[in-house]
């Protein structure tokens, strides 16, 4: 590995009561047990603020704010991750559906997944839980 692509995170935990300390019960149950929020209920569904999305449980940045989008779907969605390296799309078959789970790459937590119904010229929508992500407001020093 030439460079890390999330140089001013936190350590990544390696054990599951590492996790359980740095989490909340629920995102824990989200980012470790690939769990879902309910629907309209997360911090981030309606957010229209300026900067980015870094993961909630490592800090690698994920999605910026300029590729949000209401979806209607009562997740935060987004039309392309920020950065491809700090993602992986893995197939996903659980619940009697074919999907495509989406993780972060640092650090292994389940995001969400992602769609074809997009809006964007890529025609993806990333459905992310809101309780995997931490908006790092933007400054105007940009
Ligand atoms: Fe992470």
């Amino acid at each position: 590995m030439t460079s890390d692509p999330t140089p001013s995170t936190a350590a990544v935990p390696s054990t599951d009561d590492e996790w359980r300390a740095r989490l909340t019960p629920e995102q824990y149950d989200v980012l470790r047990r690939k769990g879902t929020e309910r629907p309209f209920t997360g911090e981030y569904v309606h957010t229209k603020d300026d900067g980015t999305y870094v993961c909630a449980g490592c800090g690698a940045e994920l999605f910026s704010s300029d590729t949000k989008f209401e979806s209607g779907s009562g997740w935060p969605s987004f039309t392309d991750p920020m950065n491809t390296e700090n993602v992986e799309l893995h197939r996903d078959l659980s619940h009697l559906m074919i999907r495509t789970e989406v993780t972060c790459r640092r650090c292994g937590s389940h995001l969400g997944h992602v769609f074809d119904d997009g809006p964007g010229p890529g025609g993806k929508r990333y459905c992310i839980n809101s309780c995997a992500l931490q908006l790092d407001r933007r400054s105007d020093e940009g």
